[in-house]
């Protein structure tokens, strides 16, 4: 990756521009398949979590809003850092997924209506289309159905990390993210097959 991205300042207008996209084409809010499939393309060719350390718009917009004059910077909870909450958190992912799968099957199979609104955390429906600048026809009834349900997911979880950002230290967010948990399970499973692991901490 081009190491004058890393950690550049302006990577959090990153995060800004998937959102501002959505209402161009919601189809645009499959962009979030790049923040779970290259996290881990990175782990596997570095052996450490590259795009967690460097590369993450996420990361680099809770670094942003941790630093603003209303953060409270309190101490990141140790129940996130050591406790379950990170598995919670990474259960309530996969099962988000398998909705997410099973749902856009059915839609595509003509068995169920596509979902075309935003829903938060799974059950709190926005029950309103974005404005679309280049809207989507209405034969790819399951690619809206599917747009939907990942701007959903990182809309739920983006704004549950500005919170934890504004509490808590910025990056609270990393301690119990699902790409780090994933990522620190199989940086275990290399240690054990005798490669080098990366450490899980939290950012400032
Ligand atoms: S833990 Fe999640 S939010 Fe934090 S840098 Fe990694 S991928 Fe981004």
């Amino acid at each position: 990756m081009n190491l004058k991205l890393k950690n550049h300042r302006l990577l959090f207008l990153g995060t800004l521009l998937y959102f501002a996209l959505a209402f161009v084409n919601i189809n645009f809010a499959m962009l979030a398949m790049l923040c779970m499939i290259t996290p881990f393309i990175l782990l596997f060719r570095d052996k450490r979590k590259t795009w967690c350390q460097g590369y993450c718009p996420r990361a680099s917009l809770f670094s942003k809003t941790g630093t603003l004059p209303l953060a409270r910077s309190r101490k990141t909870p140790a129940s996130f850092i050591k406790g379950d909450v990170k598995w919670y958190v990474l259960m309530y992912f996969g099962m988000n997924m398998l909705i997410m799968i099973g749902t856009t099957i059915r839609v595509a199979a003509g068995s169920m209506p596509a979902m075309d609104y935003p829903r938060l955390l799974l059950f709190f429906a926005i029950r309103t289309e974005l404005p679309q600048l280049l809207p989507t026809p209405e034969v790819w009834e399951w690619l809206i159905h599917l747009s939907y349900r990942f701007f959903s997911m990182m809309s739920t979880t983006t704004i549950f990390g500005l919170i934890l950002s504004l509490i808590y230290k910025p990056r609270t967010w990393c301690t119990i993210c699902p790409v780090a948990t994933m990522s620190d399970v199989a940086l275990k499973q290399q240690k054990k097959s005798g490669r080098s692991v990366g450490q899980r901490k939290v950012f400032d």
